[in-house]
């Protein structure tokens, strides 16, 4: 399994000398399995470069989104496949089946929100009925969990081949009132998951003015993946406000907080071109490679 980081900030795309290291473009990550399918999670303004590097070919493309908040649907319009004839998009919408309330990704193409109308597109993009069936028919473990996020939405958790990743965000740990999903809850789901990379907005600091906006304390997340015995931890979704420096911080004070817990997770903060490889070692260990997309790659045709 290989996981490519193309957008890890939150709320609003927020490019500029201070965002450059971490990068400044919205939720979407790739996630590659080893026969070939291809998952996307989310579709913020990630998705551009990313839609550039997958116009080498013609496979079917699985999005799943996690929610419709603009900062996980904007990069769709400009996602290449879709204008590619035929190509075939199965998008795993966030809302529960048969909810009929506006869903977003396709609808935000409407010749008002955008020059274009989503059934104008060439390419078959469309909903499925039923990520559950759709996905039971795959060769992988597919299980998803509801987010504590103004609105509602879906986490989700793939497991192939020994290998484990679970995408949670945006989620609010402590949320105010009774939370859709329990902290003892989230332990389960992500437990032993090999790659958790979890919702990170805020720190102690932001509060209590945004108790209740939907995003967890980095304090929290780390809690979350010490508990759940993970592998290791990608913070995610940064704030925008959030500078280089300032995330690069938080990476320090949260390795320093497992090392002294005598944790065994790794702890990093996504990247624009953060490249995870997940593998097996020798015996039934699997192993972690971090890798770095040169920034021709982020957008280059897929040679492989
Ligand atoms: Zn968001
Ligand atoms: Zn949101």
């Amino acid at each position: 399994m290989r996981i490519s980081f193309y957008g890890v900030r939150g709320s609003l795309p927020s490019p500029g000398p201070a965002t450059a290291h971490f990068g400044g473009n919205t939720s979407c990550v790739l996630v590659e399995l080893a026969d070939g399918t291809i998952l996307i999670f989310d579709a913020g303004t990630g998705l551009r470069p990313l839609g550039a590097r997958l116009m080498g070919s013609d496979k079917p493309l699985h999005l799943l989104l996690t929610h419709s908040h603009w900062d996980h649907i904007q990069g769709f319009p400009f996602f290449g496949p879709i204008y590619q004839p035929d190509r075939e998009i199965h998008i795993c919408r966030s809302l529960p089946e048969g909810d009929t309330r506006f869903a977003g990704v396709l609808e935000q193409m409407n010749g008002h929100n955008h020059p274009l109308s989503h059934d104008t597109l060439p390419s078959v993009s469309r909903y499925m009925k039923d990520p559950d069936q759709f996905f039971g028919r795959h060769d992988f473990g597919f299980r998803r969990k509801a987010l504590n996020h103004p609105g509602g939405g879906y986490a989700y958790r793939i497991d192939v081949d020994g290998a484990s990743f679970a995408y949670v965000t945006d989620n609010e740990l402590d949320p105010p009132g009774k939370p859709a999903t329990s902290f003892g809850e989230w332990v389960d789901f992500c437990q032993g998951v090999d790659v958790l990379v979890h919702d990170a907005q805020y720190l102690q600091s932001d509060m209590p003015m945004k108790h209740g906006w939907g995003h967890s304390l980095v304090s929290q997340v780390r809690e979350l993946a010490h508990a759940a015995n993970v592998g290791c931890l990608a913070l995610y979704h940064h704030d925008p406000e959030r500078t280089d420096q300032q995330v690069a911080a938080i990476l320090d004070d949260s390795r320093a907080w497992i090392a002294g817990k005598g944790g065994r997770t790794e702890i990093l903060c996504a990247f624009e071109g953060l490249v995870i490889d997940i593998a097996r070692g020798p015996g039934a260990a699997t192993r972690l490679e971090f890798n770095a997309l040169r920034p021709a790659a982020m957008v280059a045709p897929d040679q492989d």
